[in-house]
């Protein structure tokens, strides 16, 4: 899509940092969006390397750039270098989003906030649930803040490398005393009854494994699976063979691209137009 407002001396620079990021879905569905509120601001992609984050984020600074999403491998070397983060940002220990609030960089986190609006399309509302989450990586980090600051009763990890879930469980029970975290092996679940199960390991990515057998459980309510290509995972097709309501991870992708734009602009992202925008990319 080609920016079509004109670029003004006062059009405000937006845009993405990450290493590399060449492959990313940001500036179509920004443009898009600030193209939508006729604002005169663009959105690019800004490949840093990570030996040049602090010159890119001084950068920042000198530019005035108004608003930046970070990613991989970024989000957690970025911290230091900010002026403020968001209580959410801070539990999480990584930031995917920062504004530019006359010349203070505030970061925030919108990845688990993304989940949890995600989930409004099941529909699927955390508070007092039993969650089960495959995976303790970054991903799993974000969605079990997320999770746990919407009221979940129980949480319970799976992870392969047990110490990884462990250290979750150990370093959020203390800030999350209302949901009881554990970390679990899948055989101890299967006999209990699951509200949610989230898969936020990588496994399914090849279209070929799948992280749980869901004929193992007695009661799986709804599947949220955070992968997004494919879009229909093993675990995914197995749900809906087995009638249970489920997602994928396209609208975590989509919302939290919403909350970035709704931090920096205070006004409602265009959901449906960036949404549309992201299926065309990956048809
Ligand atoms: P990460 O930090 O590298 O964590 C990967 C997780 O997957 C770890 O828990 C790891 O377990 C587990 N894992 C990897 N290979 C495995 C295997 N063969 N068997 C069992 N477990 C395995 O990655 P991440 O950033 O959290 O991303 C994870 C997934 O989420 C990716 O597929 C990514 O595409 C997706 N994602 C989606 C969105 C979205 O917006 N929808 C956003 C971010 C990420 P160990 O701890 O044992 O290594």
């Amino acid at each position: 899509m080609i920016h079509s407002l004109p670029i003004t001396g006062k059009t405000q620079i937006y845009g993405i940092i990450g290493y590399p990021v060449t492959h990313t879905f940001s500036p179509l569905i920004q443009n898009a969006a600030f193209q939508a509120i006729q604002a005169d601001a663009v959105y690019l992609a800004f490949e840093v390397h990570p030996d040049k984050l602090p010159a890119a984020i001084e950068g920042i600074r000198s530019l005035q750039v108004c608003g930046i999403n970070v990613t991989v491998p970024h989000k957690i070397n970025v911290v230091p270098h900010l002026d403020e983060v968001t209580a959410t940002a801070q539990r999480i220990g990584a930031v995917n989003t920062i504004k530019n609030q006359d010349g203070r960089l505030i970061g925030t986190n919108t990845d688990g906030q993304g989940f949890i609006r995600s989930l409004s399309e099941l529909p699927f509302i955390p508070q007092n649930k039993t969650i089960v989450i495959l995976g303790a990586g970054g991903s799993a980090r974000s969605i079990l803040v997320a999770l746990a600051e919407a009221k979940a009763e129980q949480i319970s990890l799976v992870n392969r490398t047990i110490s990884k879930s462990q250290q979750l469980v150990d370093e959020f029970s203390p800030i999350f005393p209302e949901t009881q975290l554990r970390t679990e092996q899948l055989e101890n679940l299967h006999n209990i009854s699951i509200d949610l199960l989230v898969n936020t390991t990588s496994v399914g990515m090849d279209g070929d494994k799948s992280p749980a057998d869901l004929n193992e459980f007695k009661m799986v309510q709804h599947v949220a699976d955070i992968i997004y290509t494919p879009q229909q995972t093993p675990l995914l097709k197995q749900a809906k063979q087995l009638n249970i309501p489920c997602i994928n991870g396209l609208g975590m992708l989509l919302y939290q691209g919403c909350e970035a734009f709704e931090f920096w602009t205070q006004q409602k992202a265009p959901i449906a137009l960036m949404k549309t925008t992201l299926m065309q990319l990956l048809k």
